[in-house]
């Protein structure tokens, strides 16, 4: 079961200059920056109430996010769902003929559970689950 929105992925040409309007225009703070090497990327997650802003920044040109770059420029990226039991959702995805990226999750920012659903099963919008548990 989905249980919030714990994240907004939001696509930048660099963390060192987009986090100045996070934090000075919106008044955010930088609950913390990783680099998640599977993924070619570099996170940063802006605490806000129950959820998070999560900046991704490219760490090589041959990165997901540097094709998203290149395609669409900055900007939404991705929404990511808090599940309770991320298999499930998708086992039930796929069973309703949903194209999955991952077919079973891995290990994402932050240590989370997470797996994504294709963007043109998901009208557009790139999809993820995570959890905050492993499972
Ligand atoms: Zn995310």
């Amino acid at each position: 079961m989905l249980k919030k929105i714990d994240h907004l992925g939001i696509a930048v040409h660099s963390i060192a200059e987009a986090r100045k309007f996070y934090e000075n225009i919106l008044g955010l703070t930088c609950e913390k920056e990783e680099e998640i090497a599977s993924q070619k990327v570099r996170t940063a997650f802006f605490v806000l109430g129950e959820t998070h802003i999560e900046l991704l920044e490219p760490t090589s040109d041959d990165s997901p996010i540097a094709g998203f770059l290149q395609k669409r420029g900055e900007g939404l990226h991705h929404v990511a769902y808090q599940s309770s039991n991320i298999e499930k959702e998708l086992a039930n995805a796929k069973e309703q003929g949903c194209k999955l990226i991952h077919e079973t999750p891995f290990t994402g920012a932050g240590n989370k559970q997470v797996a994504f659903l294709h963007p043109k099963s998901s009208h557009g919008l790139l999809t993820e689950f995570c959890s905050e548990v492993k499972q």
